[in-house]
């Protein structure tokens, strides 16, 4: 059964109008569910009006590997941790760039494309090459950032002397390529295409491996974009207006995100697409830590909160890995019965993704008006008495405002030292996700309790209700 051309345009504007729908709702919490919702509804009708298509053939196996894939899809989605939600993201955005590449190579050996003329074949060309080109480096590139946020490769930045240089002339080598595949009669160009395939699949590599953990909330909202723009050159090859209206939308959006974020971590958004070495860091050596650690046990940092005044408590990563939103906002709403100020500083990039505290504390019902952004409440921090930094590591680092030669030197970060006192909860002195070292447990002011967070707080609570 077939769907009339007219019926399958309808269908694709109804779905392209409930995707913008989605964009609007995901761009708050209280909204986002809503969004999902629509961009299921979505997917869905697309789907349909394309297997429906005329001249499409295959169904069987159409809709055997659809439900195959969407098995494997719920199956992994119900497993996957909040905590590993970055790295399933940033695979599938592979699979998006893997997918162009297919498309580009499977459009270029179709008999019918070969039919075309002129202009027709020539943008067509085009389009082949630049859509394997973006797909190659997608693809790669994704899997590079998977293995950083997976832990697999190390999240420090691999770069060397001339990186920039290399980059550019493998652009221009792709360029020159372009030309020859372009000029190529009939299926000739297969050689061009492929070479250029490596040297594409190898920027990819190159251009992640050389950002630093600091950078990497940029780098998967630049994938992201590029799965947009590759799924739009995939539209293309295919003469799919709706994959082209997605593709732009993600490719677009994802953009838009980056430079968001790019001006949260004042980075420069060009800096970070070209890999011109991580952050805005000058190399070299690093400033010496100074100082000694000392620790405290759950008792004594009990007695400190009850003499305190004004608490704010600064989330990270290992809040999320602990779960211990729950058991944070218990002893919240307890001191806060008690009379004190007690407030949370977000950074921008806290935790894997972005916005992911706000949606750890909103799960604990923490309500929003004492949930503070790092630039409200920054201000604050040299009249709070204890600031409780709850696995968090990188977004609290002082290297990133005065030692130049750090991968983060120039992120704002909480400038939780300025307080009087510190508390630093975390298993261990290991380094944070960028792979730099933190001066700030070294301080006069600041004390490390160490232990699972979720752990320590329940400790803590108990000390307190003591
Ligand atoms: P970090 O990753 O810098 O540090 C988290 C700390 O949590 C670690 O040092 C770890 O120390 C501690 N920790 C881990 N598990 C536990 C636990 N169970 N209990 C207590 N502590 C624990 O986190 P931040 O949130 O400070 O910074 C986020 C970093 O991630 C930034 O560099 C950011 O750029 C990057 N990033 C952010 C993304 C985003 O979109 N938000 C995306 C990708 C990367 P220990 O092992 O000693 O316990």
């Amino acid at each position: 059964m077939f769907i009339a051309k007219e019926i399958q345009t309808a269908a694709y504007l109804f779905a392209s109008i409930l995707f913008i729908l989605s964009l609007g709702g995901l761009s708050s919490q209280e909204s986002a569910k809503r969004g999902v919702f629509y961009g299921i509804i979505g997917m869905i009708v697309a789907i349909i009006a394309t297997v429906l298509g005329q001249g499409v053939a295959g169904h069987v196996y159409i809709i055997s590997a659809i439900a195959v894939a969407s098995i494997i899809g719920l199956l992994l989605a119900r497993k996957v941790e909040m905590t590993a939600m970055p790295q399933l993201v940033a695979i599938l955005h592979s699979f998006v760039g893997l997918a162009a590449v297919l498309v580009g190579f499977g459009s270029y050996l179709d008999p019918k494309s070969h039919e075309l003329t002129g202009a027709a074949h020539m943008i067509h060309l085009v389009e082949v090459f630049i859509g394997i080109f973006i797909g190659a480096i997608t693809f790669t590139g994704s899997i590079v950032a998977w293995g950083k946020l997976d832990g697999k490769v190390p999240s420090k930045p691999w770069s060397f002397k001339g990186l920039q240089t290399m980059n550019l002339l493998l652009m221009l080598a792709c360029t020159g390529l372009g030309i020859l595949f372009c000029q190529a009669e009939g299926t000739g160009g297969m050689l061009y295409l492929g070479i250029m395939t490596a040297i594409a699949s190898f920027i990819g590599v190159v251009l992640v491996m050389a950002i630093g953990g600091g950078d990497m909330p940029v780098v998967v909202s630049m994938l992201n974009s590029y799965s947009g723009w590759a799924a739009a050159a995939a539209g293309f090859m295919l003469g799919n207006d709706l994959l082209i209206v997605t593709g732009a939308l993600v490719g677009s959006s994802g953009a838009i995100l980056s430079m968001h974020m790019c001006h949260a971590m004042n980075r420069s958004f060009f800096s970070v697409i070209f890999a011109s070495g991580s952050g805005n860091g000058s190399g070299g050596e690093k400033k010496a830590i100074e100082g000694e650690v000392t620790a405290l046990n759950h008792e004594e940092v009990a007695g400190l909160l009850k003499e305190a005044k004004s608490i704010v408590i600064v989330p990270g990563y290992g809040m999320a890995v602990a779960k211990a939103q729950y058991p944070i906002y218990d002893m919240v709403q307890f001191l806060r019965k008690a009379g004190k100020n007690v407030r949370f500083a977000i950074h921008p990039v806290a935790g894997r993704l972005p916005g992911h505290m706000n949606v750890l504390l909103a799960e604990a019902n923490v309500p929003y008006d004492i949930v503070m952004e790092m630039d409200e409440i920054n201000g604050d921090m040299p009249d709070t008495d204890v600031v409780m930094v709850i696995g968090a590591n990188d977004v609290v680092n002082p290297s990133a405002q005065d030692d130049p030669a750090s991968s983060i030197y120039g992120m704002p970060v909480i400038e939780a030292w300025k307080a009087e006192k510190v508390i630093i909860m975390k298993r261990s002195m290991s380094a944070g996700y960028s792979g730099e070292d933190n001066p700030l447990f070294y301080k006069p002011n600041s004390e490390m309790l160490y232990g699972d967070a979720k752990d320590s707080v329940e400790k803590i609570m108990g000390f307190l209700k003591a």
